[in-house]
């Protein structure tokens, strides 16, 4: 919570201040919009289209087939997954760019399963991203396994000597609940089981430590905050302790220890890129690699200072432009429990969505009766936080209002 009543003149020192302020203009945003939906899809950079038509023109177009090896696409994956090392707190070997979070969470989580062949479940919570938990349950049905569903808070205390390996979300995708990682990773270690960490919506918006932390397998999405694109490929990070050991279930020919010696049998590569499985998509991780370099000129502590204090001017604005009948707020009040998000609750949510998008402010809907607004540091600034909720509680009463007429115009 912030101490002083914000105005909109206040908020505009707050940007004047701000170290990351430049960073805005490195984005190319529509103009009269307030983009609060960077956490489902990023902004584009503006350095993006040119670097993809250089890649397209120049190098696809000239040197064709050669280009792999000539300008280096088949590092691509791998150096892309260093740096992305750099904004997890990994280290160089640990990460690599491949596949949907989703095909690099069932990759890991079988990869787990085998390792761990004594123990019967994979353990989670009910916040955990539903497509997270389909593919947990795949997974465990493949290996002839269960998934643990159990309540958020529960987590830690349901680790038993049965669990393979426990499986969250670090920010909470709906309500922007942050998991402190080390001390789930130490109960874990505690009762032998791994630690599988979801960072889709907190990679890019605070500094990581997973080394430090304990963490052994991570995933993690390439479009939201770190700004790579639609469809962006994604990131996965496997401990260095574990590389020798876990393996990847499908076995594609890019994870071959000889790629291009074509061997009848498989062979693992001895490095995190045994991950990979079939051809990289190069356009994508273009457009990626310009996303993560932009990221990495930011000094992510400053970041996430800027992070926690947008969310937190936006709950401030709430309760003080609305009083006591404002919206349910279901993000943790702590900044320091929250994510890059805050989420709110009304039983319109999906038209004041509709009508905040019609005056420039784009939010998200989540069935049934969520609003999410999502805070990219690098382009949303304080004086957004104003604008933005004065326009929310502007379309709201009026959402409300019209649902109080609505029925009596129905019966004329
Ligand atoms: C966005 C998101 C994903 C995305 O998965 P894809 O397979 O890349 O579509 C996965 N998990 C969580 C928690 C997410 O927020």
């Amino acid at each position: 919570m912030t101490d002083k009543a914000s105005t909109r003149e206040n908020l505009e020192a707050l940007d004047r201040e701000d170290c990351l302020a430049a960073f805005r203009y490195r984005f190319d945003l529509p103009n009269d919009t307030i983009y609060l939906d960077g956490n489902s899809l990023g902004a584009m950079p503006r350095s993006t289209p040119a670097r993809i038509d250089w890649v397209v023109r120049q190098e696809w177009r000239n040197d064709l087939n050669a280009s792999w090896w000539k300008h280096n696409w088949l590092d691509l994956p791998r150096r892309i997954g260093d740096k992305i090392a750099r904004i997890l707190g990994a280290d160089e070997g640990e990460v690599i760019v491949s596949d949907s979070t989703s095909l690099n969470l069932f990759k890991l989580l079988v990869g787990a399963l085998q390792l761990m062949a004594g123990r019967g479940t994979i353990l989670s919570d009910s916040s955990n991203f539903p497509g997270d938990l389909y593919v947990a349950q795949s997974a465990a049905r493949a290996q002839n396994r269960k998934l643990r569903i159990v309540a958020p808070a529960r987590l830690v205390d349901e680790l038993d000597e049965d669990v393979a390996v426990v499986m969250f979300s670090q920010v909470d995708f709906r309500t922007g609940r942050l998991v402190e990682l080390r001390p789930v990773a130490e109960q874990a270690h505690a009762v032998g089981a791994l630690v599988l960490c979801d960072l889709s919506h907190s990679a890019g918006v605070m500094p990581l430590a997973l080394g430090h932390d304990g963490i052994d397998l991570a995933v993690g999405c390439g479009y939201k905050f770190l700004n790579g694109g639609p469809g962006a490929p994604a990131f996965m990070y496997v401990a260095n302790r574990l590389l020798h050991s876990i393996e990847n279930p499908i076995w594609g020919w890019l994870g071959h220890a000889e790629t291009f010696a074509f061997e009848a049998e498989y062979r693992p590569d001895s490095s995190i890129a045994r991950f990979l499985v079939g051809c990289p998509p190069i356009l994508s991780l273009i457009a990626l690699e310009e996303g993560i370099d932009l990221l990495l000129e930011a000094d992510l502590h400053a970041v996430r200072r800027k992070s926690v204090a947008l969310t937190s001017r936006f709950i401030d604005l709430l309760r003080q432009e609305w009083g006591d009948d404002g919206p349910e707020i279901l993000s943790p009040l702590d900044g320091r429990r929250r994510g890059s998000q805050v989420a709110i609750r009304h039983p319109l949510a999906s038209r004041i969505v509709r009508a905040l998008s019609e005056n420039g402010v784009i939010a998200e809907f989540r069935a049934p009766d969520i609003i999410r607004f999502g805070f990219a540091p690098l382009y949303v600034c304080y004086a957004d936080i104003w604008d933005s909720s004065q326009i929310l509680k502007r379309v709201t009463h009026q959402v409300d209002a019209d649902r109080r007429v609505a029925p009596a115009t129905a019966k004329v």
